[in-house]
């Protein structure tokens, strides 16, 4: 792999997107978010009313969708953008996202992504520094109190979010894991500016 890539991943409300969206665009960077792409198939499936438990299904549109997430999230040519941040698909995509055959699709997408990008690729997950890009520039780890990632995410109550970081750290395939050589940032204190500023100066 020769793409340029700073790996940011973390659980949900830790700060990921929003910190990596402001570096990509400190560094003229481009921006990834993966976690889109497991809420655009989970969208796609639920709109074909298609079961989260079914693997062969999900893995088919993983395998066939057309999916974009920058600058809209498009899947199969069908805005979500909004439709993905919806309490629904918050309680769908971990189930979506354990499936071992949709995330072999969206790493293999992900991988290209970054190959395509003029510069580098700002890049923000569950398994982004362990699995996607282990050789990546820079790795990161964000995590922050419950209370504070709660307030953060605004839709998922702490016992929501609980949950889902429950099931992204202890399914089988790519579990939610701090990377030995990510840097750790605890954002619980800190604003978006003093995060990018302590990523940004760990380039150096
Ligand atoms: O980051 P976000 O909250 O949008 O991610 C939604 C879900 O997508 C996560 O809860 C997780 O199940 C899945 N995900 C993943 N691997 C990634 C990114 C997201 O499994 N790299």
């Amino acid at each position: 792999m020769t793409a340029r890539v700073i790996a940011i991943d973390g659980p949900a409300g830790s700060g990921k997107s929003t910190v990596a969206m402001a570096l990509a665009k400190r560094l003229n960077w481009s921006f990834l978010d993966t976690g889109a792409m497991y809420r655009a198939v989970t969208a796609e499936a639920l709109d074909k009313g298609i079961p989260v438990t079914d693997d062969d299904a999900l893995s088919i549109i993983a395998a066939i969708a057309n999916i974009e997430t920058i600058p809209r999230v498009l899947i199969n040519g069908r805005d979500v953008t909004e439709i993905i941040r919806l309490p629904e698909i918050n309680r769908a995509v971990s189930a979506v996202a354990s499936i071992p055959a949709v995330r072999e699709q969206m790493v293999q997408r992900q991988r290209q992504f970054a190959e395509d990008q003029p510069v580098g690729t700002v890049v923000e997950g569950r398994d982004i520094s362990t699995v996607v890009f282990p050789t990546a520039t820079l790795k990161v780890y964000l995590d922050a109190d419950i209370g504070e990632r709660a307030k953060r995410r605004g839709v998922e109550n702490e016992l929501e979010i609980a949950s889902r970081d429950m099931a992204d750290s202890t399914r089988a395939a790519s579990p939610l894991k701090q990377d030995p050589d990510a840097v750790f940032i605890n954002t619980t204190a800190m604003t978006v500016d003093e995060v990018v500023e302590a990523i940004a100066s760990c380039l150096n």
